[in-house]
């Protein structure tokens, strides 16, 4: 497999404490890896260092080929890797719309997008990724009047509107209804046709209906990576993550 990002022994001390304790991983073209873990397992500070939010203590972080270990941030968000944080990030006091005409690649402030002329080709654009995040008959509602699953969505339009390669996700369903997590579910794997992404998740239910690739992360290691099943069945995944929440494997 040709992996478009490709983690090796990441390493990442806070003050002395080590929340990533040298972990590998590699994200295929369009493919899914979703990462499920307890809190303070290190799953957000892998993206973040990754991103280039957290500073890597040691190990690497490839895109493409090419090395990116603790490069300026705004750098590897423009050489293509997109990242949503847990909290929706967007603007309550504008249209749905303009939340992701502000969002695309080129263009640089608030007014220079809202006054800049809107050419066909970026409408299209607009609406396509509307449709990909299931709001195009909300593209002229104010986002302060949406559900907080819809607000997760914009933002997920958001990211997808700079047109990464690799998409990060960080909890997206996080808050949402059982009907809006499963749509965020189809959501996502209808961006897996062109992107390759990476999920945090804490429902299982939802880790089962995309899952391609699992991840366990714990205490800063990778437990065990492979598919659902072969997760379920892992004793000590079993122990340290799933004993609260058993799935049955037959379901
Ligand atoms: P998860 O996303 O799996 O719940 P995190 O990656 O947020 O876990 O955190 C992993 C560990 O690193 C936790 O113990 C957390 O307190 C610690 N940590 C995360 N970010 C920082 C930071 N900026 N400074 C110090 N400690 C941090
Ligand atoms: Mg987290």
């Amino acid at each position: 497999m040709n992996a478009i990002l490709a983690v090796k022994d990441l390493k990442v001390v806070f003050s002395g404490f080590q929340a990533l304790k040298g972990i590998n991983l590699e994200v295929g073209e369009r493919e899914i890896v979703t990462i499920i873990g307890p809190n303070g397992a290190g799953k957000s500070t892998l993206l973040d260092a990754i991103v280039g939010k957290s500073p890597v203590a040691s190990g690497h972080v490839y895109y493409r080929g090419k090395e990116i270990t603790n490069k300026n941030r705004y750098e590897i968000a423009r050489m293509g890797i997109g990242r949503k944080f847990q909290n929706p990030n967007v603007y309550n006091d504008l249209t749905v719309f303009d939340n992701i005409l502000l969002a695309l690649k080129g263009t640089h402030s608030v007014l220079a997008s809202i006054k800049s002329k809107l050419t066909k080709l970026k409408k299209a654009r607009i609406e396509a990724v509307l449709e990909q995040i299931g709001l195009l008959d909300k593209a002229y509602t104010k986002v302060s009047s949406l559900s907080h699953g819809q607000k997760q969505w914009v933002e997920i339009g958001m990211v997808i509107a700079q047109d990464p390669t690799v998409v990060l996700l960080d909890e997206p369903t996080a808050g949402m209804t059982s009907e809006e997590t499963h749509l965020t579910g189809e959501i996502i794997k209808s961006i897996a046709e062109d992107h390759s992404v990476i999920v945090i998740e804490h429902d299982m239910e939802f880790v089962k209906q995309i899952a391609q690739k699992l991840v366990v992360l714990h205490q800063g290691e990778k437990l065990i990576e492979g598919s659902v099943k072969e997760v379920q069945n892992n004793a000590q995944v079993i122990e340290v993550y799933l004993g609260r929440e058993r799935i049955d494997v037959a379901a």
